[in-house]
């Protein structure tokens, strides 16, 4: 069985995420989408619901499991079984960090690849941040994010707001 690993912070998960997993989801046997924690960043919702944001909206595509991890991502692919990533490419600047990145995890676990989906031309702009910035504008967040989540981001973006006033 084919399984691969679709890495990434989804905070929170985007239309152009979506995309991605449904690609991988009918090239491989089983995808794991598994939202990492990353100490550099700040994150707008918790691991845990990260993880069930995506869950909501890939409930329908039965080769999916979600789950979070804390782990190094070579050594959480290896304890997994897996030895494909799938990262999404978008225009700019992705190419540099991604191509370093699936370096060093070969590097690390030699029989690790890593394969590339270019981003679909309407979401190739588009990142979790961005969305974070149009939300506090109030802007329609209908092509952006899955109509399931849209609730929860505005919820988040008023409890936030709260606490700054
Ligand atoms: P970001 O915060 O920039 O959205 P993530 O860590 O959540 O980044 O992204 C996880 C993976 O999804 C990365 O491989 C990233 O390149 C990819 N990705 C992010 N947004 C898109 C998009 N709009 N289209 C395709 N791939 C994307």
């Amino acid at each position: 069985m084919k399984i691969a690993i679709y890495p990434g912070s989804f905070d929170p998960v985007t239309s152009g995420h979506l995309n991605i997993i449904q690609r991988a989801a009918n090239i491989f046997d089983k995808l794991i989408v598994c939202v990492m924690v990353n100490s550099g960043k700040n994150p707008m919702f918790s691991l845990e619901e990260r993880v069930a944001l995506i869950r909501r909206i890939t409930k329908d595509i039965p080769n999916v499991e979600v789950d979070g991890s804390s782990e190094l991502l070579a050594e959480y692919a290896k304890r997994r079984g897996s030895c494909v990533i799938v990262k999404g490419l978008r225009a700019g600047s992705d190419f540099e960090n991604e191509f370093q990145m699936a370096l060093i995890n070969r590097k690390i676990y030699p029989e690790l690849d890593t394969m590339f989906l270019t981003a679909a031309s309407e979401y190739m702009y588009l990142s979790s941040s961005t969305v974070k910035e149009l939300g506090r504008y109030g802007v329609d967040l209908s092509d952006f994010l899955p109509q399931e989540i849209i609730p929860d981001f505005q919820k988040k973006l008023e409890q936030r707001k709260k606490s700054i006033t």
